[in-house]
């Protein structure tokens, strides 16, 4: 008889088959809604996983069934000797995905072509320069287009994400839609939400229904589309359109139902869902030697069923004594 393996299943039945992986806390901007003003208290060196261990853990999860892996951060691309990591990853079949920022992505998408890396999220929230200064406090912005098309013209199945936030980016919704008219790009918006110190307020947030009558507006005929299972987003096209879009709508419409997402900080820390307060050391007991199957999937079993517990009005005690969102890698 060929023995089943164990499944890393929460208590209300859902397989965990995706792994974010952080890989660093660093990063090379400084967007307002994701970190405190005054910045974050960087982990220390020693605490970080190694390359190895970043390799080991991986190979670890997919035994558990996991079959595919986000690379996110901080800024995932400034991690050091970040194209030996990724080269290694891909050999343990794997379906790789990553999140940037886009800054230095130029150096590392010839190397995607080979290894088969296609699925990029590339983080963009405006088409202005003079705005992308205020979100980002640092100023890349001609990089980053260059690289956005550099991207395009390689064929990478590209996603933008942008957060939305009222009277910085809300009034460029359609800009991003029109990208879709002629470019098979697919704008994601999504709801901005609460971390530690983002001074979140959902009076700045901009829900799904508004985004629709936005681009009904000025568009006319909206679609909607099938939405792959575990998808994070509800999918739309303008009819005519190339392009799609899609809402994130963590906040007014969540889509925990089939969550199969899990997340693994840069600091070896297993997290059960992004505004989970509680995480699971794994990076410890993998340096004594232990084996930690059985640790991830105990820590599993305490996820609940949706934000980690929280309703729509979102808790700040709750929220406040989660992480920042560049130490957890979203
Ligand atoms: N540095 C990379 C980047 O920006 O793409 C990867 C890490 S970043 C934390 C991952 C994603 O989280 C980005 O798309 C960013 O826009 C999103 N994000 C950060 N803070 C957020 C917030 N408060 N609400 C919604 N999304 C947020
Ligand atoms: Fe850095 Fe990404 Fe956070 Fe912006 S959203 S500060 S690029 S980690
Ligand atoms: Fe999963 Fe938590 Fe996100 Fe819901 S909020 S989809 S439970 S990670």
């Amino acid at each position: 008889m060929i023995e089943k393996k164990p499944q890393i299943i929460d208590n209300f039945g859902r397989p965990h088959t995706y792994l974010r992986i952080s890989l660093t806390d660093r990063c090379n901007l400084r967007c307002f809604y994701c970190m405190p003003e005054e910045g974050i208290e960087l982990m220390e060196k020693p605490s970080i996983m190694t390359l190895e261990e970043i390799i080991k853990m991986t190979r670890t999860f997919r035994d558990l069934g996991v079959d595919t892996v986000r690379l996110t951060g901080g800024e995932p691309l400034v991690r050091k000797n970040f194209g030996y990591l990724v080269e290694e990853l891909a050999k343990l079949g794997v379906t790789l995905k990553l999140t940037t920022n886009g800054i230095v992505l130029d150096k590392y998408l010839e190397l995607f072509q080979k290894i088969g890396l296609r699925k990029i999220n590339f983080s963009l929230d405006t088409l202005d320069k003079a705005k992308s200064v205020f979100i980002t406090k640092r100023d890349y912005y001609e990089r980053i287009m260059r690289n956005l098309n550099m991207a395009l013209d390689m064929d990478m199945d590209l996603k933008i994400n942008i957060v939305l936030i009222k009277g910085v980016n809300d009034n460029e919704i359609n800009d991003f839609i029109a990208l879709t008219r002629d470019k098979k790009i697919t704008p994601k918006f999504i709801e901005f939400m609460p971390f530690k110190g983002n001074k979140w307020d959902w009076s700045k947030g901009v829900s799904k229904e508004e985004i629709l009558k936005t681009v009904g507006d000025k568009f006319g005929e909206i679609e909607t589309l099938d939405n792959p299972k575990h998808s994070t987003s509800t999918n739309f096209r303008v009819k005519g359109h190339k392009g799609s879009f899609g809402i994130v709508s963590t906040i007014t419409n969540p889509f925990c139902d089939e969550c199969n997402r899990i997340r693994l900080t840069a600091d070896g820390k297993m997290k059960n869902c992004l505004f989970a307060n509680s995480e699971t050391d794994l990076l410890t007991p993998f340096r004594n030697g232990e084996k930690i199957e059985n640790t991830i999937l105990q820590a599993i079993k305490s996820k609940k069923y949706s934000r980690d517990g929280m309703d729509v009005k979102m808790d700040a005690e709750h929220y406040e004594q989660n992480r920042s969102m560049i130490s957890i890698g979203g």
